[in-house]
């Protein structure tokens, strides 16, 4: 293909190239939005491709065989994806996660893993490196992932019923496979391991007892249910307000089967409320994305596949990193570091984006005029 024809698939989703200051100091180690909120917290999805079609996030009806997916040149590579997560943890990022997609079918993940577990801080300290995954792959890989660094691992698994969960992945793939990859996990010493459920009224809903009782016997402490409200996240996963099951209705259930209390805020800019089984035999969380909207302590940026920074997960236009990965300036030097650095100050320092706070003030999707980001594209 010709170097100045833009595939399609790259138009999907506006991005705007960044802005760089004229003088570009050194990175500052900590970024403010435009709400106070710090930066900690970078997402990085790996492929836009995935080998289940879960309905809430990538149907089958959509992405058939006729959906183009990224073509591969227009993927980061390896180290243009190690560079950026350099620049973010110059900047303050704390915590990278590989997600997708499906993350395990990039081929030799481990490589990337490897090269960013070897990434440190200012202070010396290795961010915290994690993986979400939809288990199919794990057996094979988790202890490659182990090996090269890879500090957690989360697993996604939406019912323990065979017949459920094959219909919810839609691939009709069995629950059996999954399972074996979170002991594969536990075995190559990733523990606790966090599974997340995201949880469909009416879909799943009857599986959450089943799935926190299954967990709890079998791997006590070393496996955390996570119940995930179904989010409107995109703009081809059909979301009802009422196929949202409320956490607090997630809690109750599963209180009813075990007694759970309360367990304190962890680090500013988690994701889940936490409890723990009063007879000691683990702990729960729940993900209330939709009814009790966590924007205001939302530390995280999502880099998509091709390179594009979304500051929110219901953003609809990004900022092309790419363009200054691969790009030049006008004298024909390529874009330093540290000027990658200070345009990614410029882009966070300017973010007011807090949809699932506004969705939940106005009771309702507010609309923004264009096409949304997927979640396959930018990562959960
Ligand atoms: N394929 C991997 C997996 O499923 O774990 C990683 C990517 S997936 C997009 C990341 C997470 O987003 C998964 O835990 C998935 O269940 C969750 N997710 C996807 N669509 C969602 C939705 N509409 N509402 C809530 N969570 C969703
Ligand atoms: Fe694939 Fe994960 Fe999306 Fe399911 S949630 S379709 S496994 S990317
Ligand atoms: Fe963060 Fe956007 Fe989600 Fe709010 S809606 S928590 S700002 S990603």
């Amino acid at each position: 293909m010709g170097e100045n024809i833009i595939p399609l698939a790259d138009l999907r989703y506006a991005a705007t190239p960044p802005q760089v200051p004229e003088r570009a100091g050194p990175p500052r180690g900590l970024l403010l939005d435009s709400l106070g909120r710090p930066l900690r917290d970078l997402r990085i999805s790996v492929t836009d491709r995935c080998n289940f079609r879960c309905s809430y996030c990538m149907p089958k009806e959509v992405f058939d065989k006729d959906y183009r997916f990224l073509p591969h040149a227009s993927l980061l590579s390896f180290e243009e994806i190690t560079r950026v997560a350099r620049v973010f943890v110059a900047q303050g990022v704390r915590k990278l996660r590989l997600t997708g997609g499906e993350p395990l079918l990039r081929k030799d993940l481990e490589q990337l893993v490897a090269q960013l577990a070897a990434l440190r801080t200012a202070e010396g300290a290795a961010p915290e490196l994690t993986l979400t995954t939809n288990g199919s792959l794990l057996a094979r890989k988790a202890r490659a992932l182990r090996g090269a660094g890879l500090r957690r691992v989360t697993v996604s698994l939406d019912a323990l019923d065979d017949a459920v969960f094959r219909r919810m992945n839609d691939v009709d793939f069995p629950v059996a496979d999954v399972l074996a990859g979170i002991d594969a996990a536990l075995a190559a010493g990733f523990a606790p391991v966090k599974v997340n459920m995201v949880v469909k009224r009416g879909t799943n809903d009857h599986e959450i007892v089943p799935l926190a009782r299954h967990l709890r016997e079998r791997y006590g402490a070393r496996a955390v249910l996570r119940c995930i409200e179904f989010m409107d996240v995109g703009a081809t996963n059909g979301w009802r307000m009422d196929e949202v099951l409320p956490s607090r209705e997630v809690l109750a259930r599963i209180a009813a089967a075990f007694p759970i209390e309360p367990i304190e805020a962890g680090v500013p800019g988690e994701t889940a409320q936490r409890w723990r089984y009063r007879d000691g035999g683990g702990e729960v969380g729940v993900i209330s994305s939709v009814t009790q909207a966590f924007c205001h302590e939302c530390n995280r940026a999502r880099l998509s596949t091709e390179g594009k920074l979304f500051l929110c997960l219901f953003a609809s236009r990004g900022h092309d990193l790419r363009a200054l990965l691969r790009g030049r300036r006008d004298d024909g030097r390529p874009w330093s570091d540290d000027e990658i650095a200070a345009a990614l100050e410029l882009i966070w320092s300017a973010r007011d984006d807090r949809y699932s706070a506004l969705r939940a003030a106005q009771a309702g999707a507010p609309s923004r005029g264009e096409r949304r980001v997927e979640m396959h594209y930018i990562g959960g």
